[in-house]
């Protein structure tokens, strides 16, 4: 029996890159001491006053279904804490609650998407985005960021793949280069975007780690308002990626399908996660404070390591719990020396080319092991890079 085009386009061909990441597994499976800086699970677990939040709503009794759009509680919280943070009026018709920032990006697509219109996304992108586009019924075009640009996009590169697009996605804090876009490249973003009627949406689930220059949410920018739809989420911010809790923001008119489309899908987020979710954004930015700072320590302690070297070059991550690493100079491709380092190190991380192809030459660090682990993979790494290089 023949499967839809959509399910089967949610993967692409060959293992993208992710080959490494599923040897990396299988070694640690059996029992080889790999260290994985590899996806973007923190290594600290969701702090113990959130889980008491989550058992205490669950014994009060919220463990029937809940309000598909999320609990009004939950929903005022998400959006006084956009209001805040962006200054753009922001009331719970403008938020639905959703499983996670995953679940949100497809949604939001879903929304914009008619089968066969052009969806942009910006290439390094995260590993879902391409899938998530084609699965909504989407055809993907990618604008290459280059890392020569820190990353960012360039307004004619934007220009060209944007006639005849329907969708922009735009991710800020960048997963995977830690590029933090600035407020000059987020405003061409908004011109070309009304210039060319497109939707954009702005995955903003890193926004509570930057570590250079500052936040700024696309849906904040003039003209902005009407045309975005942002993605958030308590995976990265609180410590809860398993506790699956999200949402969007936009206008009232989509934010009203966005909840039709949960009652057909997911049929929303159960009770106790939101009332923890809730009491979570509820401690304030101190939590969040918190939560971010190892990637703060851990970037720090990489700038120290690279600086004692000049091979392996590396823009400061701006944000993120992610770097990128220039192994060009070793002559090998990211998924070579991904997979040679893996041989001779049991060190993980993900090939610069499983993220598109603006990356190629790269390998992504992902700096959520514990300090002294991370320092000493870096500097193996670096010695792994330079025996390359003299050996090329
Ligand atoms: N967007 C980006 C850029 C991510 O890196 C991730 C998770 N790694 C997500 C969205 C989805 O996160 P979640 O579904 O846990 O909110």
């Amino acid at each position: 029996m023949e499967q839809s085009k959509r399910i089967l386009g949610l993967t692409g061909d060959g293992d993208d890159g992710w080959g490494v990441f599923y040897r990396a597994r299988a070694l640690k499976d059996a029992g080889v001491p790999v260290i994985e800086l590899t996806i973007g699970e923190h290594d600290i677990r969701t702090h113990p006053s959130i889980l008491d939040a989550m058992h205490s709503a669950a014994l009060a009794g919220h463990t029937g279904y809940a309000s598909v759009p999320g609990t009004a509680k939950l929903r005022d919280a998400v959006a006084s804490r956009i209001e805040t943070r962006t200054g753009v009026s922001t009331t719970r018709n403008n938020i639905t609650i959703t499983p996670g920032g995953q679940s949100a990006l497809y949604a939001a697509h879903t929304a914009t998407l008619n089968p066969g219109d052009i969806g942009l996304i910006c290439d390094p992108y995260y590993a879902t985005y391409p899938g998530t586009v084609r699965g909504a019924g989407g055809r993907v075009v990618a604008v290459p960021c280059h890392p020569e640009n820190g990353f960012q996009p360039q307004r004619a590169d934007l220009e060209q793949a944007a006639i005849g697009a329907k969708t922009l996605l735009v991710n800020t804090p960048n997963n995977p280069t830690g590029a933090v876009y600035s407020a000059k490249t987020l405003e061409m973003i908004a011109e070309v975007a009304q210039a060319h009627d497109l939707w954009v949406i702005s995955d903003e689930v890193y926004d509570t780690q930057i570590w250079d220059g500052s936040h700024l949410s696309l849906r904040a920018l003039t003209g902005m308002q009407d045309r975005t739809l942002v993605v958030g989420s308590m995976s990265k911010s609180h410590a809860m990626t398993g506790s699956r809790v999200g949402w969007i923001c936009g206008p009232e008119p989509v934010v009203a399908n966005l909840i039709n489309l949960s009652t057909h899908t997911t049929y929303g987020v159960p009770g106790y996660i939101q009332d923890a979710a809730h009491f979570a954004l509820d401690q304030g930015q101190a939590l969040e404070d918190e939560v971010a700072h190892p990637f703060a320590r851990r970037r720090q302690i990489a700038l120290d390591v690279l600086k004692g070297q000049n091979l392996i070059k590396s823009a400061p991550p701006q944000g993120a719990m992610y770097m990128m690493l220039d192994i060009r100079a070793t002559g090998l491709s990211g998924t070579d020396f991904a997979n040679a380092l893996l041989d001779a190190e049991q060190i993980a991380v993900m090939p610069g080319e499983s993220f598109g192809t603006s990356a190629a030459g790269h390998v992504r660090v992902a700096m959520t092991v514990a300090d002294d682990a991370f320092e000493l993979a870096l500097k193996k790494l670096i010695s792994f890079a330079a025996h390359q290089a003299q050996s090329a």
